[in-house]
């Protein structure tokens, strides 16, 4: 079964369990709920800016910043990177005491703090070698949200929690194809928890 990554790199999904046979995306109440939490995560997480960014040039100043182009972390616990700042989280998580964060709720406060203290990866460090997936190219989770229309039109459905129900759904391209990342890279990385080796 392949793996895909949705709006940003990072977060991977099982193509099956998200996509139909013809590529457009599944009505949300019938992927897992894990996967559905992830997704609808993703969709308010896509138009916000580098959070290493953010720690330096702040509100005031969030034009400077980045958009994301990663994701690590857990739903509502996420770190979310430029490619400028990702190798800093690389180096973090490996060589900086982050792992232990793996999987927690931890992570993302955890990181803030090493990076606000001044913790940045050494100068030349590369971090992971990614295939060089422009994030514009991934399928757009926002389109995710036409799918599941239905399914919010019908409050009494709790299961159907989507973020920032009401954006803007008109750039949505349900006939977004599936991106497959190189298959080497899959073989690199510890991609179960999407987290750095
Ligand atoms: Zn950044």
């Amino acid at each position: 079964m392949g793996k895909v990554c949705i709006g940003l790199r990072g977060w991977r999904f099982d193509e099956e369990a998200v996509f139909d046979r013809e590529g457009a995306f599944r009505p949300m109440d019938e992927m897992p709920e894990e996967t559905s939490t992830r997704l609808s995560r993703l969709t308010a997480l896509v138009n916000r800016p580098c959070d290493a960014c953010w720690l330096i040039h702040g509100d005031e100043e969030v034009e400077r910043c980045n958009p994301a182009a990663v994701v690590y972390g857990e739903p509502m616990a996420e770190v979310l990177l430029c490619d400028d700042h990702e190798p800093d989280f690389v180096y973090w998580f490996r060589e900086a005491g982050g792992s232990e964060y793996r999987g927690t709720d931890d992570v993302e406060d955890a990181f803030h703090e090493w990076f606000a203290d001044g913790g940045r990866a050494p100068g030349g460090y590369a971090g992971l070698s990614h295939v060089d997936t422009d994030p514009d190219e991934l399928p757009d989770p926002e389109a995710v949200l036409e799918a599941a229309g239905d399914a919010r039109e019908r409050p009494a459905d709790g299961r159907i929690e989507v973020e920032d129900a009401n954006s803007d759904t008109g750039a949505a391209d349900p006939e977004a194809e599936p991106t497959e990342a190189d298959a080497e890279d899959v073989e690199d990385l510890d991609l179960s928890r999407e987290y750095p080796r």
